[in-house]
């Protein structure tokens, strides 16, 4: 479904991606592990046409994404992308939060992208909320809500980065729950993760990013337990 090749990035003259290979088969899910700076944020921002590559190629399904001439836009309509800090827009409700980019960006019909947005947030346990605003919500309410903001457009892959990190940690859980349901929906996703412990359990393949690179890359089950690279291992014995 995505295939990342010889993906470069460079920060004036630091390379933080240094001709990075990465695939994504439909279905899987697929979490970037490493060190802080090693390029997880910066991919997942590369596959998602935030930034420009210096060099290397993307794909999704097959369609050349990263050729000058595609549409940005229509390419972010089929990879949804949801941050760390849950940027919903304060000034309106839930629901209006949720059908903002159908409608204006994607041109869904107003009360198609209603529906749509009632049924996933009926599905995350939040339809009693729609008409909340966002300051009204708990954070992990809220980091579903963004969550929702994303699968509405029915992307191909959603891109999760660090989606738990700055919830409070009894708040975590509601979140890791909802992603362990899209999963089993079927949802291709990527997650920037430090946590390894959700990594383990969600995860069909585990990246280790380390010098611009994948260094090591499995089932969670193999590298975790056995690591066959030196600065894996160094990396996990660090954090676990
Ligand atoms: P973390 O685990 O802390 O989220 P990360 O693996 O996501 O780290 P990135 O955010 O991708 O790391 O950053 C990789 C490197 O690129 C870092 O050294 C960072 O300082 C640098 N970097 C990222 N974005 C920019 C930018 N817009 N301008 C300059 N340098 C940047
Ligand atoms: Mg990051």
């Amino acid at each position: 479904l995505l295939a990342c090749r010889g993906v470069r990035k460079l920060f004036g003259d630091h390379v933080v991606l240094d001709g990075l290979d990465f695939d994504v088969a439909e279905h899987e899910v697929v979490a970037l592990i490493g060190a802080s700076g090693s390029g997880k944020s910066t991919l997942l921002r590369c596959v998602n046409l935030l930034e420009e590559l210096d060099d290397g190629t993307i794909h999704l399904d097959g369609e050349h994404i990263t050729d000058p001439r595609a549409d940005p836009d229509k390419v972010r309509q089929r990879i949804g992308i949801v941050f760390q800090a849950y940027n919903l827009f304060p000034h309106m409700t839930v629901l209006e939060n949720v059908v903002l980019a159908p409608v204006r960006v994607h041109g869904m019909p107003r009360q198609a992208a209603r529906d749509l947005a009632l049924e996933w947030l009926g599905r995350v346990g939040l339809a009693e909320k729609a008409g909340a605003y966002p300051d009204r919500l708990s954070g992990g309410q809220q980091q579903r809500v963004a969550i929702v903001r994303a699968l509405v457009n029915s992307p191909r892959l959603l891109l999760l980065d660090e989606v738990t990190s700055a919830l409070d940690p009894e708040l975590v859980g509601e979140v890791l729950s909802m992603i362990r349901d899209l999963k089993s929906d079927g949802v291709t996703m990527v997650l920037a993760t430090h946590e390894m412990g959700f990594a383990r359990q969600v995860a069909d393949r585990v990246c280790f990013l380390d010098g611009g690179r994948v260094l090591e890359q499995g089932p969670p089950e193999k590298v975790f337990a056995e690591p066959v690279e030196a600065r894996t291992r160094q990396f996990l014995g660090r954090i676990i």
